[in-house]
């Protein structure tokens, strides 16, 4: 007997057959005397479509009133959940966020959690009822409406789990764990039978939407049991654990973003305080900078040496960040401002690179055997990223999987070609 947490996402929730799946699925879990919670998001392709509705009404709708539209696509899931469980004879009741309560922050759009009354759900649970709770929502210390930010429902599943304490927290999905890499795109991408926190929130943030990033975070922070699982088809998923493999091998997973700009401010003068003052406005508009990258042109033959000093930014934010820069490069004397939106980053990830000296040079053959120009190179201790021109960023993926045998299980992997460099 366990008390599980489980989410099912919006595609294994997208229909009423799936629904019906669903319920049968927590039945199995009841029937061996498991007490349950689950957490569903909206059924596949809602939270788009009421987006795509305020957008009709007019742009930037208010942000109270976006969360109030959003929420109501996870409230349809939770009531018709708990239909189908009556039906096949489960007891269950359905749970909005502030119904829990879940309470967050006032940041409308992206709130963050900030406590869980569990009392509710203990009487329920202690029924023998299994609570069907609403994910991506929560209540603002005003009472208002609030969700959690895109893929939100991963983080509400986790957060339970961690208020309640329960064994695991299941995250159903429509692939049966976490890949070496995202299985739309390499087609032998291998599923990995455990991954680490550490790795699962470089992939998460770099890019990997199989897990939204807070929720790895909250699963980190509070210890909680985390599996990764297909909805539909019985396996043993992945799990996410703090515990690094016997078998490490060098990169875990390779993960990638689409949605990048670059933007250059082209000779600009190098004094202290340039990179602030270019930077500055652009972090005062709530504007996230992703990789940065600062050169010294030495051009020696005037008084003061010039630099080109170059950032990425999301897509959304080009526009906006362009403006802003222009601004302050004209302030500070640059010669010029120029940008590019045609980028993507793709990013080894894996805690075995600290034992390994040579993983960026084999990164970069490998991209050189494919004519593939790398436009920049961010490296922490257990990643490396790099910015492309997007027309070449799922070749590069392919490439890079293949370069480190990430199709093969690891010991496959032939040691010669994985020279080490053991500290
Ligand atoms: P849900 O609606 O269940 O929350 P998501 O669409 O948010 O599902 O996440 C599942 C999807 O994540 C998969 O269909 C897959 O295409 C994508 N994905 C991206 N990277 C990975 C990865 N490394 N492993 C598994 N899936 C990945
Ligand atoms: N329904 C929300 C979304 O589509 C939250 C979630 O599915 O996790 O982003
Ligand atoms: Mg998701």
């Amino acid at each position: 007997m366990a008390l599980i947490v489980q989410k099912f996402g919006g595609t294994s929730v997208g229909s009423v057959e799936k629904i019906r799946g669903v319920a049968e699925k927590i039945k199995g879990f009841r029937d061996r005397g498991d007490s349950v919670v689950v957490v569903v998001s909206a059924m596949g392709g809602e939270t788009d479509r009421l987006v795509d509705l305020a957008d009709q009404v007019g742009k930037k709708p208010p942000l109270r009133e976006m969360d109030v539209l959003l929420s109501t696509g996870e409230q349809v899931t939770i009531s018709l959940l708990s239909m189908a469980l009556q039906k096949i004879g489960v007891d269950a009741i359905s749970f909005t966020g502030w119904q829990v309560p879940i309470k967050s922050d006032g940041a409308h759009g992206k709130a963050r959690i900030e406590s869980i009354d569990a009392e509710h759900l203990h009487a329920e649970l202690d029924a023998g009822k299994v609570a069907v709770v609403a994910g991506f929502q929560g209540i603002s210390p005003s009472n208002d409406i609030t969700t959690l930010g895109r893929g939100g429902s991963d983080t509400t599943a986790v957060a339970l789990a961690a208020a309640l304490k329960a064994d695991e927290c299941q995250i159903y999905t429509d692939v049966d764990g976490v890949y070496t890499t995202d299985p739309r795109v390499v087609a032998n991408a291998r599923r990995l039978d455990q991954i680490t926190f550490e790795e699962m929130l470089e992939m998460a943030s770099l890019g990997s939407k199989v897990l939204q990033i807070r929720a790895v975070e909250f699963a980190g922070k509070y210890g909680v049991p985390l599996r990764v699982l297909h909805s539909v088809e019985p396996g043993p998923g992945t799990l996410i654990t703090l515990e690094e493999a016997m078998e490490k091998p060098i990169v875990s997973g390779i993960a990638f973003t689409h949605d990048e700009a670059q933007l250059t401010v082209l000779g600009v003068p190098d004094r202290p305080g340039i990179a602030y003052a270019l930077l500055g406005p652009i972090g005062e508009a709530n504007i996230e900078v992703d990789m940065i990258l600062q050169n010294v042109s030495g051009d020696s033959s005037s008084d003061y040496t010039l630099t080109d000093f170059t950032f990425t930014v999301h897509r959304a934010d080009y526009e906006r960040a362009r403006e802003l820069l222009e601004k302050a490069a004209k302030e500070h004397g640059a010669r010029e401002v120029a940008g590019r939106t045609d980028i993507s980053k793709v990013s080894l990830v894996g805690v075995g690179m600290r034992s390994h000296a040579n993983v960026a040079a084999r990164m970069f053959k490998a991209l050189s055997d494919e004519n593939i120009n790398i436009r920049m190179i961010s490296t922490t201790e257990i990643k490396i990223s790099i910015v492309l021109e997007e027309k070449y960023m799922e070749l590069a993926v392919r490439a890079l999987h293949s370069a480190f045998d990430l199709d093969k299980e690891p010991e496959e992997v032939d040691s010669e070609l994985t020279p080490q460099a053991e500290q």
